[in-house]
């Protein structure tokens, strides 16, 4: 069963291209039958405030009194759950492979939730959430995201919150059954802008 929040963030995806599907070679050099790029979706500041808000919903019985995010993916999405919820949101950005908090003040014991765009495998996330380990006394209440594409196969488990689970799996490219059946390769990214 699919719910009615779901519906409406899946219906916007596919409207605004962020969920193409077809027969797409990822940046990974994998192969997908789907293509998901949530700045698509996000590009439409009402997108970000409709989800925002009922992502916000599904955080607020946690009771955080931060929101942190990984940039680049995390920060438009983990403001409008901090806009929702109504506490300070701060972003770490990743220096030489590390995840640093290079433009707030130090987040101090403030217990706090992570935000994310897209979960794959969860490492961002993680970091973030060692990354803060290191810097605050502030307990980690649980994590969120638009759309978990992890299958549950990611690091964060059972307590990651999201709006939409995808399942889209992806294939090298001589075990690609797309690629067997004949179906025309396409480069993600070749829609123009909807008015
Ligand atoms: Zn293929």
């Amino acid at each position: 069963m699919i719910s009615e929040p779901e519906k409406l963030i899946l219906g916007k995806m596919i409207e605004t291209g962020a969920l193409q599907e077809g027969h797409f070679a990822l940046s990974s050099g994998l192969h997908s039958g789907n293509y998901l790029q949530c700045a698509r979706f996000l590009m439409y500041p009402g997108n970000a405030y409709i989800a925002g808000s009922l992502l916000g919903e599904m955080i607020a019985p946690l009771k955080p009194a931060l929101v942190v995010s990984p940039a680049m993916g995390g920060v438009i999405i983990g403001h409008e759950v901090a806009r929702y919820l109504d506490v300070p949101f701060i972003f770490f950005e990743r220096e030489k492979g590390e995840m640093k908090l290079r433009r707030f003040p130090e987040p101090g014991s403030l217990p706090y939730v992570i935000v994310e765009d897209v979960v794959t495998t969860g490492r961002s996330t993680i970091e973030v959430r060692e990354a803060m380990n290191s810097l605050s006394e502030g307990e980690f209440l649980g994590a969120g995201c638009i759309a978990d594409r992890s299958g549950g196969g990611n690091r964060i488990g059972e307590g990651l919150i999201s709006l939409i689970r995808l399942d889209l799996p992806n294939y090298p490219p001589e075990e690609c059954p797309y690629c067997r059946e004949g179906i025309p390769l396409k480069e993600p990214g070749s829609r123009k802008i909807s008015s």
